[in-house]
């Protein structure tokens, strides 16, 4: 079993997928804003024990973290919406306690690496606008975290330079005029389903203008939109890649697919126990990987596609 994690604010949702890629487990811890590392450690213990116990002894772990993370070096580094977290090693400590491979990412990457999954694709723009906007890069089937982990971070291109001021502290992000947040500020209400409010129509011209310069800087074939946001439906969608495409090169925007996420509420968790089953492909860190664990990564790759095809 390949055990992929979502640590959220209100719930840790634990699903584990077996070699031909179908969830044999869920299960839902509550948490909060104070769920801190120790408390997440627990959790994690528990459920794995619970898996190995209902499932299939669990052969590698990973977690997608709703904040700043390390995946390189396996940390959590801070988050917004849970207390307590600050560089904490939390890959390094699960793989000690529990002595099966382990990592950890941001939520959002996760999310990502589910949507490149299910589609079978290799290259694409993960865009998640809910309460502010992240985002999420995969070239050539693997994530691009970048040098320092922000790689993908399109909430925080700038449109407008004499915009007002960011949180992150520079003048007119894309966050500041297509978050849910700024559709909210600005009086936009969820608007019947076929139509788009006047407030939501200006926040998919807002993003449509950040995606289309990414665009020309990645050059992807396909853009997926997820997050609360989203929900607006197919003219949001439509309305966002017919701004996209007029601010990219033609022949990009002609090639480039604008779809709606598939992953729903588990997407992060799925992907999650894809990036499990990479883990495990590396073997432990600092350890040459063995080459039953790199035949037991194979497998699970080689079902995971089937079922994506499937
Ligand atoms: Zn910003």
């Amino acid at each position: 079993m390949l055990l992929g994690i979502d640590l959220g604010g209100t719930k840790m949702l634990a699903l584990a997928v077996d070699r031909a890629g179908q969830v044999c487990f869920r299960a839902r811890t509550p948490t909060g804003r104070g769920f801190g590392p120790a408390a997440t450690i627990a959790s994690i213990e528990a459920v794995v024990a619970r898996t190995g116990a209902e499932a299939g002894p669990v052969e590698a772990v990973a977690v997608g973290f709703p904040g700043l993370v390390d995946h390189g070096r396996g940390l959590a580094r801070s988050s917004v919406i849970l207390d307590g977290w600050c560089e904490e090693a939390l890959a390094g400590e699960l793989e000690r306690r529990l002595g099966i491979p382990c990592a950890v990412d941001n939520d959002v990457n996760t999310a990502a690496l589910y949507e490149m999954e299910c589609r079978g694709a290799r290259d694409l723009l993960f865009v998640a606008v809910g309460t502010g906007i992240g985002g999420a890069l995969v070239l050539d089937g693997r994530l691009h975290r970048g040098a320092g982990g922000f790689a993908g971070e399109i909430g925080h291109l700038v449109i407008d330079k004499a915009g007002p001021v960011c949180p992150c502290g520079r003048r007119g992000c894309v966050n500041l005029y297509a978050s849910g947040t700024a559709i909210e500020e600005r009086g936009g209400a969820r608007p019947p389903a076929g139509e788009l409010g006047p407030v939501e129509a200006a926040a998919a011209d807002a993003l449509g203008v950040a995606i289309g310069s990414a665009l020309n800087l990645v050059d992807v074939p396909l853009v997926v939109l997820g997050g609360g946001v989203a929900e607006l439906g197919s003219p949001y969608l439509a309305r966002v890649a017919s701004r996209a495409r007029r601010e990219c090169f033609a022949e990009i925007g002609q090639a480039c697919a604008f779809e709606a996420a598939r992953g729903g509420y588990e997407a992060g968790a799925r992907g999650a126990a894809a990036l499990a089953g990479q883990r495990l492909a590396q073997g432990r860190a600092g350890q040459p990987r063995s080459s039953a664990s790199a035949a037991r990564a194979a497998a699970y790759a080689r079902a995971s596609r089937g079922a994506a095809d499937g």
